[in-house]
């Protein structure tokens, strides 16, 4: 099976890449690079230990994805391209429209003329908006803060309307929790330009020098020891979470969403503290004042997937910790 994968070059798809190729499908990567660097194709490749078809390009090129999916024989979409930080999203919302919603109507309208109607979309928990209760499922109320949010939500809401409106499409949106860590060779993982925003990217840097200290945006809120909770699943066990869904797809025609998550929440003092003992390494930190716009506990019921999908994540925090500082050492060595 050919599995067109938008965005697969950036941290979750190169992970989904090396997942799909190990059970046997042909992952074709379509990306425009303004978020990930072409290196990771030859790393990739030294990973799956095949070549990686890859096309550059943007999925607002209508005429130029038709012609990918046919050429390509593709036989179902993962759709991860799309701008994803929450912060720039309230600066640029024109940006996040056009490239996440126009994107996907682009990618929808290539999807009909060439027939490929299974399609695997990377949505947010970011759609609950301020959690109402824990762990949240799938039918907690969705709201959105931010334009990047709501990006997510006119894109889910999209996908519902064209699955009522012809039943030979089949959607999934995969709602991901905090995906964090890498692959277990160290070679790819999530590559942020700049100063992070996310909690691990930002302890992986302060643990090889990168950065002095991390800042702890709050430790007031009302958790286990005040700092913010949040559910972080090893970017594999994400990765594995689409095979599951690739599967599910194909026997299930219209449209439907899953969490993907650990169930567990963790903070982050407790972030730093299995950091810190799976890596030997000392992260240095400091309170300052909450966040605009966090919320003080997030994680999934995870019981859908567990059912639906007989997928459930398997890797611990310190996986996560010590895989993250691998790829960061590895990172850090040819900066
Ligand atoms: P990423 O930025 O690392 O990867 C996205 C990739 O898409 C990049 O390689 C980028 O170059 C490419 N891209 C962006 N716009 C494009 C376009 N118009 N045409 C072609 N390629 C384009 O992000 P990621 O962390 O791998 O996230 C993948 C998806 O998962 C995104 O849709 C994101 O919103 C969603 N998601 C991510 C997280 C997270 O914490 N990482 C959480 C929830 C949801
Ligand atoms: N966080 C922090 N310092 C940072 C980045 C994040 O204290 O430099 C906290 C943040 O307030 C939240 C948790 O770490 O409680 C996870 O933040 P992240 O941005 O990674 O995920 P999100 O809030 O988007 O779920």
């Amino acid at each position: 099976m050919n599995i067109l994968l938008t965005g697969g070059a950036g941290y979750i798809g190169s992970h989904t890449a090396v997942a799909l190729a190990s059970a046997g499908y042909t992952p074709i990567i379509l990306d425009n690079f303004c978020n990930s660097d072409k290196s990771v194709l030859k790393r990739l490749e030294k990973i799956i230990q095949k070549p990686v078809a890859c096309v550059e390009g943007d999925v607002r090129n209508t005429s130029l994805v038709e012609k990918v999916l046919r050429e390509h024989e593709i036989n179902a979409v993962i759709h991860f391209a799309g701008l994803k930080a929450v912060g720039e999203s309230v600066q640029k919302p024109i940006e996040y429209y056009a490239n996440n919603v126009q994107g996907t109507i682009s990618l929808l309208d290539a999807m009909r003329s060439a027939n490929v109607k299974n399609l695997v979309f990377s949505s947010s928990a970011t759609v609950y908006g301020d959690p109402q209760y824990l762990p949240i499922d799938e039918h907690h109320p969705l709201s959105a803060t931010n334009a990047y949010g709501r990006s997510k939500l006119h894109i889910e809401e999209m996908l519902k309307d064209l699955a009522a409106s012809d039943p030979a499409w089949k959607m999934m949106c995969l709602r991901y929790f905090n995906p964090v860590g890498a692959h277990q060779s160290g070679l790819i993982g999530e590559d942020p330009s700049g100063i992070p925003n996310n909690l691990m990217p930002f302890i992986q840097q302060v643990a090889v020098g990168k950065l002095p200290k991390l800042k702890i945006f709050g430790n007031d809120y009302d958790t286990i020891d005040g700092t913010g909770v949040r559910d972080y699943i090893h970017v594999m066990d994400l990765a594995e979470g689409h095979l599951a869904a690739l599967s599910h797809l194909s026997k299930n025609p219209g449209w439907s969403t899953f969490n993907l998550g650990t169930g567990k929440g963790s903070s982050v003092l407790e972030m730093i503290a299995a950091f810190e003992s799976s890596t030997g390494a000392k992260i240095a930190f400091e309170y300052v004042p909450r966040r605009a716009g966090d919320i003080a506990s997030c994680y999934a019921a995870v019981d859908k997937a567990q059912a639906a999908l007989s997928w459930s994540a398997k890797r611990t925090l310190e996986e996560m910790c010590a895989s993250g500082h691998q790829w960061q050492n590895y990172r850090h060595s040819f900066v």
